[in-house]
């Protein structure tokens, strides 16, 4: 074993595009992963949680249990009780009992996280996916890699910002130049 460098390694690891490597895979249940796959983000349907990349682990128990963790995608996001009870629903369904849901809040959330299918949707759902690569380091405050964002409908990249906080707080409005339609943008974060 060879010491890499430890200092901002990070960036090397994105040649592999799941980014975390796709989280809690190898050691969970793969029946009740799936199942708890298909539950959606309320704030964007067509994203599921695995999609976003916010579900993190699930286990199961030997009496039919499940355990299941969350990262939540922003602190306050209301959406995280509905997935709650989504998961509990689902799971329920498909003949689990006991259902727990438990929040992971570290590491934070980043739309890193995102899937590429997941970003590919958002863009055939009309919402500019998330562009650039969220800040390191977490506290440092809003530094982001600005880039671009490209209009959903047309692809110009020539798009302002109308507003910061549109239809929810994970978005912003734009609108396009180009074409002249406004547009949700997914921020990255
Ligand atoms: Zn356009």
């Amino acid at each position: 074993m060879r010491s890499q460098d430890t200092g901002r390694g990070v960036e090397s690891t994105r040649a592999d595009t799941t980014y975390p490597p796709t989280p809690g895979r190898d050691t969970s249940d793969r029946d009740a992963w799936d199942i708890a796959a298909t539950v959606c983000d309320p704030e964007i349907p067509v994203l599921t949680i695995e999609d976003l990349g916010i579900l993190r682990t699930v286990e199961t128990t030997q009496d039919q249990g499940v355990l299941i963790t969350i990262t939540p995608t922003y602190s306050g996001c209301p959406a995280m009780d509905a997935i709650r009870d989504d998961l509990t629903a689902v799971l329920t369904a498909h003949g689990y009992t006991g259902v727990e849901v438990r929040l992971v809040l570290a590491p934070a959330w980043t739309t890193d996280w995102m899937s590429e299918a997941g970003r590919a949707k958002l863009q055939e759902y009309g919402i500019a996916p998330p562009t650039g690569k969220a800040a390191l380091g977490g506290h440092s405050g809003p530094i982001r890699l600005a880039l671009n964002v490209k209009c959903p409908q047309c692809s110009s990249l020539d798009t302002r910002e109308l507003t910061r906080f549109g239809s929810t707080s994970c978005k912003a409005l734009y609108v396009c130049r180009s074409c002249q339609e406004p547009f949700d943008y997914f921020k990255v974060l």
